[in-house]
């Protein structure tokens, strides 16, 4: 199995190249030559299991049967839940996904904690070290954290806005007390910590010197994670069963994983809806074909807030005929001008995926937890509302409709006090974070100081 460039003119590289790497070298997505073909999950398989026989259809022969399922049993005991991904009635015919189990409380630990297993593997068997780098707004830093602390071959800088981040997703990045996790808290906004994380990469020499590496969003290993649940899902609601899947979307990484998940024939049927907030790019790109470069307002639901969704681009590859051409110069026009419209001829493909998306107000947001609440007892984050929300607009179905829950209410609880009046304690396993010391490191929004910070470290390490 090899993988290829969104953009058409980067060498093909395996799996384990591809998710080291992070972005191909022609400024591309690597997406899978062909896409594998693997037998639907089965209700008796555990969670591991499903999940070792998807990720070795991915990673092809870059890894053995026994690495994989090593790094799956290794990954998934960290979830307080042995299902990884278990169902909620939320109705009839209508559940909510939990996707909060893991060591952050929010669903990006499904992907981070595999790669945080599968680099210190191939690292510590090619005798290198890494220095994997990342911006976060909130939860990508703290699944970063959870998954490297103490990963014996890679050190982790993480780059957040100072007092931009709400306290509890700061306390999940700040207290692992590993030496080899830094944070670095950037006298600056979320796009201030974004410019110098793409900066770092851009200068080949910096980036050559210190290995460095990224695991955001368009993270190839990410999306290969995250089609597992789409699986076992479907294996749980019975195999023939139709579904509708309801996913909040910011990067489109995890919905995309869902399409992923379609087109391996892991689901029956398929159809997907990305629930956005009033970020609603995504939903103008779906509808109209048109990108546009917006400033991303501030909304409840803080891990959407995204002005261009990173992983369409994978579905835009997909239907232009995995023509990367089309896909570079569509790209290079939006960079040159802010703006682009989608060629004429991928406009039919694209409204045939079984995807689209639906936009939802902040009011409606706020509103919605409320709401879920009374009908369900349940507390939900402002990104699941966003989700159970758009359901309530959606044309009825005979499919069962499954909504994606990223978060546990507990990592957002200023925002369920304001819409609810409920508390929104942390559970036990995650009260020890509060009593932890914080470790980060104010830096100023200067692209030099975050590079003599990684390159002192590298020395003091030596
Ligand atoms: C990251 C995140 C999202 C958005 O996921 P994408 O893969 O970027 O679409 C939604 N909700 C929560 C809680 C998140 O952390």
């Amino acid at each position: 199995m090899k993988y290829v460039s969104t953009r058409g003119q980067a060498a093909p590289v395996d799996f384990v190249e591809a998710c080291l790497t992070g972005l191909a070298p022609d400024g591309g997505l690597y997406v899978p030559d062909t896409w594998p073909q693997i037998t639907p999950a089965a209700p008796s398989e555990s969670y591991v299991q499903v999940a070792t026989r998807i990720l070795k259809a991915f990673a092809g022969d870059s890894l053995s049967e026994a690495d994989i399922a090593g790094l799956c049993e290794r990954a998934y005991a960290s979830f307080s839940h042995h299902s990884v991904a278990p169902l909620m009635q939320s109705g009839p015919n209508a559940y909510v996904m939990e996707l909060h189990h893991g060591p952050t409380l929010a669903f990006k630990d499904v992907a981070m904690q595999f790669i945080g297993q599968l680099y210190d593997l191939v690292l510590s068997r090619r005798g290198e070290r890494m220095s994997v780098v990342c911006a976060t707004s909130g939860d990508t830093g703290g699944a970063a954290a959870a998954a490297f602390a103490g990963a014996s071959h890679v050190d982790l800088y993480i780059l957040h806005p100072h007092e931009r981040v709400s306290p509890v997703q700061r306390l999940f990045m700040t207290t692992t007390g590993a030496s080899n996790v830094h944070n670095l808290a950037i006298d600056g906004d979320f796009d201030d910590c974004q410019a110098i994380v793409k900066s770092l990469f851009a200068d080949t020499a910096f980036s050559a010197q210190v290995q460095l590496s990224g695991v955001n969003s368009i993270n190839w290993a990410r999306i290969a994670a995250q089609s597992v649940y789409y699986a076992t899902t479907q294996a749980a609601i019975g195999p023939d069963r139709p579904i509708r899947f309801i996913v909040p979307s910011g990067n489109m990484g995890d919905a995309f994983a869902g399409y992923v998940a379609a087109r391996c024939r892991l689901l029956a049927g398929f159809e997907l809806v990305c629930a956005v907030n009033e970020n609603k790019t995504l939903a103008t790109l779906l509808a109209d074909g048109e990108m546009k470069r917006e400033q991303a307002v501030p909304t409840p639901s803080p891990a959407m807030d995204i002005s261009v969704p990173s992983n369409f681009e994978r579905l835009f590859f997909e239907v232009a005929g995995r023509d990367g051409d089309k896909v570079r110069r569509t790209y290079d026009q939006y960079r040159q001008s802010g703006m682009a419209t989608l060629p004429e001829e991928v406009r039919g493909p694209l409204s045939c995926t079984g995807l689209s998306a639906l936009m939802v107000d902040n009011r409606e947001t706020l509103n919605e937890m409320q709401v879920f609440l009374d009908e369900t007892g349940a507390l939900i984050c402002p990104h699941t509302a966003v989700g159970t929300s758009a359901v309530r607009s959606l044309p009825a179905t005979e499919a069962t409709t499954i909504v994606l829950a990223t978060a546990h209410a507990a990592k957002f609880p200023e925002t369920v006090k304001e819409a609810t009046g409920e508390d929104a304690p942390l559970p036990t396993r995650s009260q020890s974070l509060i009593e932890r010391g914080e470790v980060f490191k104010r830096v100023s929004n200067d692209l030099s100081a975050v590079k003599d910070y990684i390159r002192s470290n590298m020395v003091a390490e030596a």
